[in-house]
């Protein structure tokens, strides 16, 4: 796997790849604009030109790009509908400007609708916005859900869903795997049995070949909790076998794994992700926190994404 962190963009998005340098990142995720907004960005043809050579002199390794939390492709009133598919075309196309290969998006909640039809309506979102992108090279990847309230994609089976309902325009989805959305969802991969028959389960009902990236994340909260709270590698509920067994994994050596927290908890997870690689079972099940390095609460609980 190529284990990287989410970067910061702050003072332009070619900054991403000096702090790729610093950590010794090998993929990357970005947002290419304020993710708690709907304003669009102007993207003039130097900073495109700037984030693109930047981007080369890094090697032109896997960048991310984490799709604005507002958008929810089956809202449903109309005008928060169109609003929301037309963010993530323009996203594309930003994306597309970059050459940014892949943009992870969470489906929408469903709010007050049934979930057949509104799997249906994101399914026919995402129909209309890939025929308009026909011929663009970025590629839509869709992101399991911790399945906190409403929010569809938690399970293996609703992501299928959405995908065979997107249509033939479906060929073109990705998967994004958020490890800690799935242990919320109550998938457990703790075990080497539960790992195995999870990624079977995985290739019968969406196909592995889609799997474009990670979201490496360890777990605050237990098995099957629903919630969507993000813990440094090792030190969670979910502990270091399943990343041992990604890491190691040698369907994913291509595919890109990115840990989403503060920076502060971000690079000692990504330094030990990078030591789990090929290194033998690691004994202890789950790390402690050194007491000298408990972090204050406040940072401790922000994140970088989700
Ligand atoms: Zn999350
Ligand atoms: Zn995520």
């Amino acid at each position: 796997m190529l284990l990287g962190v989410h970067e910061s963009v702050a003072g332009g998005l070619e900054k991403a790849f000096a702090h790729a340098d610093t950590h010794a990142d090998e993929a990357i995720q970005i947002f290419t604009k304020n993710s708690n907004q709907w304003k669009e960005p102007n993207l003039s043809a130097l900073s495109v030109a700037a984030f693109r050579a930047a981007h080369a002199a890094w090697g032109g390794r896997p960048v991310i790009a984490h799709d604005s939390y507002l958008v929810n492709l089956c809202a449903d009133r109309s005008d928060m509908l169109d609003r929301s598919r037309a963010a993530l075309f323009a996203e594309m196309e930003r994306c597309e400007k970059l050459g940014v290969s892949c943009i992870a998006f969470h489906p929408g909640a469903a709010v007050d609708m049934a979930r057949g039809p509104a799997l249906d309506l994101v399914a026919e979102s995402l129909s209309g916005i890939l025929e308009r992108a026909r011929g663009m090279k970025t590629r839509l990847c869709l992101e399991n859900t911790a399945g906190q309230g409403s929010s569809l994609g938690w399970s293996l089976e609703e992501i299928g869903a959405i995908i065979e309902r997107t249509g033939t325009q479906g060929e073109r989805l990705g998967v994004c795997l958020d490890t800690q959305h799935l242990f919320a969802a109550g998938y457990d991969l703790r075990t080497p049995s539960g790992y195995d028959a999870f990624f079977s389960e995985l290739d019968d009902k969406i196909g592995i070949e889609r799997l474009t990236a990670f979201h490496l994340n360890d777990s605050k909260k237990p098995l099957g909790h629903r919630v969507d709270r993000h813990e440094e590698i090792g030190m969670g509920e979910i502990g270091l076998y399943p990343f041992w067994r990604l890491v190691n994994d040698a369907r994913f050596d291509r595919v890109a794994g990115v840990v989403e927290l503060p920076p502060e908890m971000a690079i000692p997870s990504l330094r030990r992700l990078k030591d789990l690689r090929g290194a033998p079972e690691p004994q202890q099940k789950r790390l402690v926190r050194p007491l000298e390095l408990t972090p204050p609460p406040p940072k401790a609980t922000r994140r970088a994404t989700s």
